[in-house]
């Protein structure tokens, strides 16, 4: 099982020898795998063990009716069919809660909470580590007095240094949002509006498609209570200014009366932090800034192509982080 709570089906077989090696069971992938090739009790399969090694479905000779997992392995919760994948949703799936928590300690290097670790305190609510854990309520969760000593001690380094916004946000495993991702959409909007942007606002960023911005904008909601609750116990470090500048990959058209300066000005601005500027309003266009007395025909141009609006005050937030 994956940290988001993805269940990977295994086949059972009936066990084989194969260059030595008995082999039980293979990779199930996923519920659309199993169904589109009809895999389940009594389908015969041609098994090989890729690059002499893993075991894998070579090819389907029989098909049956395909048996899909119903029930988390871990804890036994219904699943929950989501795309082709299978899902446990279960807040108290301790499996989930588990990975989870060592994606985060891993991701934010906090050192010292290991799987048996981790196991223990599975139930902890993270935010818990950083506002009421001592070492006595490790002591508590059956630690040893050096044990809980250092595992306080770690939570209270991390608090001590600084992080990246980016590195905060990808240590909680949310489907999309690793820490490269993070950065890219942090040049762009800072954590406080990351926090409530909806998919159509992720998508505007380049490199962010519609899937992973919907994945992104339902982590980050589901998350929102423990990522706030953290971010007052952690030091953030200012954004770091990309080296090819803030606005790198933006396709920006200037129209209008501009208030804050000539437009010849603004636009120089602009590319000093890495835009493109165009002329024209096209497909390739990511925002449109506009001055006083934009024409609709303009507005409406860059609504049916998806591209941003902005007033002049927005695009100099954007260039000012
Ligand atoms: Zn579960």
């Amino acid at each position: 099982m994956g940290r988001t709570g993805v269940v990977t089906p295994v086949i059972q077989i009936e066990p084989v020898t194969i260059s030595g090696a008995t082999i039980n069971n293979v990779t199930g992938h996923n519920a659309d795998y199993l169904e589109s090739n009809g895999i389940g009790l009594g389908t015969r399969l041609r098994i090989i063990r890729s690059g002499e090694v893993i075991p894998k479905v070579d090819e389907v000779l029989s098909a049956t009716l395909a048996n899909i997992p119903k029930q988390c392995p871990e804890c036994g919760s219904q699943l929950e069919r989501e795309g082709v994948a299978l899902v446990c949703h279960s807040d108290n799936c301790v499996a989930k809660l588990c990975r989870q928590k060592a994606h985060f300690f891993k991701v934010l290097e906090i050192k010292g909470f290991g799987p048996a670790a981790i196991e223990k305190l599975a139930t902890v609510p993270l935010v818990h580590f950083f506002e009421q854990m001592d070492v006595n309520h490790y002591v508590g969760f059956g630690f040893g007095m050096q044990q809980s000593v250092n595992l306080n001690a770690a939570i209270q380094a991390r608090k001590a240094k600084s992080v990246t916004p980016a590195k905060f946000l990808a240590a909680f495993g949310i489907d999309g949002l690793g820490e490269s991702t993070a950065q890219k959409i942090l040049d762009a909007m800072r954590l406080e509006d990351l926090l409530f942007s909806t998919p159509d606002d992720l998508t505007h960023i380049p490199c962010i498609g519609e899937v992973t911005a919907h994945s992104i904008a339902a982590g980050l909601q589901e998350n929102l209570t423990t990522i706030k609750m953290l971010m007052d116990h952690f030091k953030f470090e200012a954004a770091r200014e990309p080296e090819s500048g803030a606005l790198a990959g933006y396709k920006v058209v200037f129209s209008g009366k501009m208030e804050l300066g000539s437009r010849k000005a603004i636009a120089e601005l602009a590319k000093k932090h890495g835009a493109d500027v165009l002329s024209s309003i096209t497909a390739a266009t990511t925002h449109l800034v506009c001055g006083a007395n934009v024409g609709k025909a303009k507005t409406d141009k860059a609504e049916k192509l998806k591209v941003m609006v902005l007033s002049e005050e927005n695009f100099m937030e954007l260039i000012d982080g």
